[in-house]
């Protein structure tokens, strides 16, 4: 089966992210790229400030970049959009893609707690993807919004969903976040070179509420947040892709710290092609300095998600996870809902 695909945002730090994890994909066929008026009518390759580390695929850097616009990709007859566009913009511009009927697998943080909108980590909460049918019937949309997570909060809450079957209760995190999540104009170097920034505007009411949806309880009309409070705090530091988190949560039973392990260990992954065969690794007390960004942000292509550093507390147990916050964070969650939307025959 090959479905032709297209990215909104296609040159920036997430649409380059998508444009490597598509070329070669088993079933989407790439077919349109847009970008801003200032991109719009040049090759990719010139619109481009390309920063990942494989060249632009040969067919790719010869596509003329669109208009964001349903007419700008209408002649690319596509059956499905992936978007990384700011989230100012994606507010103004995927509704007009929707009532034109296009399924659209969206990064922006646009809707993401909207009530018909799924937020979905196809390892996690794939049944929350049929809100789509509260959605049409809602908003009169042919088309349907799916959305994955800002990418701190994907990075804690597949260990967080390996876990909940102790009782989950509370959860405290703070992170310490790569430079590349705030896409190529968000932080100057002479900001964060020896430096680390304790504030990133919005990030931490994301993690507080999105972790709540994504872990919650669909009753075929609505989604029920989890009950367990979170609380987060952000910080930017000088790694270039990464993030790495420490939480602290607390349970109703009382797990051990090898309970805890065995549980994310055992955590199982859906069959979608982009989905690691083991979804978190998780490093033993041998080895106590791990993950680190550097080392674990490549695990399983950088779909996976990191884990170590399982110690009780007085009131529960904390650990650190890790994952690539462009490709598991961005890109490859959004097509991997996009693997879903196929796979649930929505495209
Ligand atoms: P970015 O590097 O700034 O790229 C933005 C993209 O949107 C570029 O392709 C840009 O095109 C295009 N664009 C900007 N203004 C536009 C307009 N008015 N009309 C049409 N296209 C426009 O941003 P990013 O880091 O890739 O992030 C993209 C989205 O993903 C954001 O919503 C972000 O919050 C979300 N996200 C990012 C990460 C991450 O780790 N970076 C993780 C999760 C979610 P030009 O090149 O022509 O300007």
């Amino acid at each position: 089966m090959s479905v032709r695909v297209g990215i909104l945002g296609a040159t920036g730090a997430v649409g380059q992210r998508f444009i490597q994890l598509l070329d070669d994909h088993p079933t989407f066929d790439l077919a349109a790229v847009t970008a801003s008026a200032e991109s719009a009518g040049k090759t990719y390759r010139e619109a481009a400030k390309w920063r990942v580390n494989t060249p632009i695929p040969d067919d790719v850097a010869e596509m003329e970049v669109a208009e964001t616009t349903p007419a700008g990709v209408a002649d690319a007859d596509v059956d499905l959009l992936f978007s990384s566009l700011p989230s100012g913009v994606a507010s103004e511009v995927e509704p007009d893609f929707l009532a034109e009927g296009y399924v659209v697998s969206s990064n922006s943080s646009n809707d993401r707690m909207a009530a018909d909108v799924p937020l979905t980590i196809p390892e996690i909460n794939p049944d929350h993807l049929d809100l789509i049918e509260v959605q049409r019937d809602e908003r009169g949309w042919d088309g349907a919004l799916v959305k994955n997570p800002n990418c701190s909060t994907i990075t804690m809450v597949p260990t967080l969903a390996a876990i909940d079957e102790f009782g989950l209760e509370s959860v405290r995190v703070s992170t310490l976040q790569a430079v590349s999540g705030a896409g190529y104009s968000g932080v100057t170097s002479m900001e964060i070179i020896d430096n680390a920034i304790p504030h990133i505007g919005g990030e931490e009411a994301k993690m507080e509420t999105e972790s709540r949806k994504l872990l919650g309880e669909f009753d075929g009309a609505a989604v029920h947040l989890h009950e367990a409070d979170v609380a987060a705090s952000c910080n930017r530091i000088p790694t270039l892709d990464g993030h790495l988190e420490n939480v602290f949560a607390e349970f109703a039973e009382d797990p051990s710290p090898e309970d805890l392990r065995a549980a994310m260990r055992s955590f199982e992954s859906p069959d979608l092609h982009s989905s690691p065969d083991r979804l978190i690794k998780v490093f033993g007390d041998d080895e106590p300095d791990r993950p680190q960004p550097r080392l674990d942000r490549t695990y399983a292509g950088g779909m996976g998600i990191v884990a170590g550093g399982v110690q009780p507390t007085e009131t529960g147990a904390k650990y650190n996870c890790l994952a690539h916050n462009t490709i598991r964070g961005a890109a490859g969650a959004s097509l991997l809902n996009g693997e879903l939307l196929v796979e649930e025959g929505y495209v």
